[in-house]
């Protein structure tokens, strides 16, 4: 009989071997038209880099390839909008 979804292999690397990584949420104080860097500022491993939008403050975007997942931008984010979770497109940029 066909299966649907990952192998049970498959799952459980994806659930304990992949490295958690910063997730940026809606919360964000940028998206509310408040320029903030906080995040970028204290992430040693320059994870995070500020998209330039027009008439809206920088959006944040976690390169997941050099995220550790140390999670040092979620206490700094005063929107508590960052959470660390799984990869989602490895975004290497
Ligand atoms: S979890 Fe750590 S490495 Fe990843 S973006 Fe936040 S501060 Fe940078
Ligand atoms: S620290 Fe939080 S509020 Fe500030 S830019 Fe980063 S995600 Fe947005």
């Amino acid at each position: 009989m066909e299966t649907q979804g990952p192998s049970r292999r498959a799952f459980f690397r994806g659930q304990f071997l992949s490295k958690p990584v910063a997730v940026i949420g809606g919360d964000c104080l940028a998206e509310a038209g408040i320029f903030c860097r906080s995040c970028g500022d204290v992430c040693s491993a320059s994870a995070i880099r500020f998209r330039p939008r027009i008439g809206l403050p920088p959006q944040a975007i976690v390169n997941e390839a050099a995220c550790t997942g140390c999670g040092e931008c979620v206490g700094a984010c005063p929107g508590e909008a960052i959470t660390l979770g799984a990869a989602r497109h490895g975004d290497a940029s």
